[in-house]
């Protein structure tokens, strides 16, 4: 039975804001069995947004909170390796308005948390398990989520050359995430990169933390994985899916989604309690690995 975990001490790094290119400083702090995730802005007399769902704010190009006119940006990478490594409960201390961005990915809030080491807390771990299906569709873009043993997660994207069609599914509820998404970073077209810069929404990228591509191939190569692109969307799936405020026992598959078909999904899960129920009974997947594996990835076939 899968208790609350929390970090064992404060972890703390400093970095630039993706899209704000503002410097900020990040500390994760360890907080009290069901407090869940809370962000802090320290330079607003610690004023506080709950990492849930009623908080999500405006979503473009990522995954925003606001509470009373006070906005927390970019919060999907480290929401995702929350979940990805099993951490309920945190305080997360912020002097800026946007999450550190570090190399694109979630590994260095991944290798921040264990290195400082998870300690297990005295309550059972809720589940949000989905009892019915659910879908949301809009134009060619789908996400939906069906009932399932685990967590796992079929997805795929189609984007212009040089990436093409990709698609990636894992079960989570097998530990994979560190080995197989941690490290996917995000990636971005060089032929936006002005139109974006003008925009003011990527004024802390560079090819340090955004892999570029030109219409031929990667400038900034080599990549992590061969198909890091899906897997990094994954990445972000996993990361707003978080907003629910437990970890999901269902199976989600997503076709051309993005952070606004993400979150969509959370409010329509959130308006319809008849969808799932809580738990706190994780049952085993009696199917061998295998065969789980080869269902996982026929249903992306199907999306
Ligand atoms: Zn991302």
């Amino acid at each position: 039975m899968p208790f609350e975990q929390t970090v064992r001490t404060p972890v703390e790094c400093k970095g630039i804001g993706l899209h704000s290119g503002e410097p900020v400083t990040l500390r994760i702090l360890p907080a009290p069995a069901g407090t869940g995730i809370v962000f802090r802005r320290v330079d607003l007399d610690g004023f506080e947004i709950e990492a849930i769902g009623r908080n999500v704010a405006r979503v473009s190009y990522a995954t925003s909170l606001q509470k009373k006119g006070v906005l927390i940006s970019t919060t999907e990478h480290l929401l995702s390796a929350f979940i990805g490594i099993g951490l309920d409960n945190a305080i997360i201390e912020l002097d800026n308005l946007e999450l550190p961005i570090l190399d694109g990915s979630a590994q260095p809030f991944v290798d921040m948390v264990l290195g400082a080491g998870l300690r297990r807390q005295r309550r059972k771990r809720t589940y949000l398990r989905i009892l019915r299906e659910v879908e949301v569709r809009e134009g060619n873009k789908l996400i939906s989520a069906h009932p399932a043993a685990g967590y796992t997660v079929a997805y795929k994207i189609n984007f212009a050359p040089p990436i093409g069609e990709q698609s990636f599914a894992i079960d989570l509820s097998r530990d994979l995430y560190r080995k197989e998404l941690a490290a996917a970073r995000t990636f971005g077209f060089l032929s936006e990169e002005k139109a974006l810069k003008n925009m003011g929404l990527i004024r802390g990228a560079s090819e340090e933390n955004v892999i570029v591509l030109t219409a031929t191939g990667v400038k900034n190569g080599p990549l992590r994985f061969p198909d890091e692109f899906v897997r990094h969307k994954v990445l972000d799936l996993i990361g707003d899916l978080a907003l629910l405020g437990k970890q999901i026992i269902g199976h989600i598959v997503a076709d051309r989604a993005g952070h606004a078909m993400h979150t969509a999904l959370v409010s329509r899960l959130l308006r319809d309690r008849s969808l799932w129920e809580e738990t706190t009974e994780v049952q085993e997947a009696e199917e061998p690995p295998e065969r789980m594996a080869a269902e996982v990835a026929s249903s992306v076939s199907e999306a």
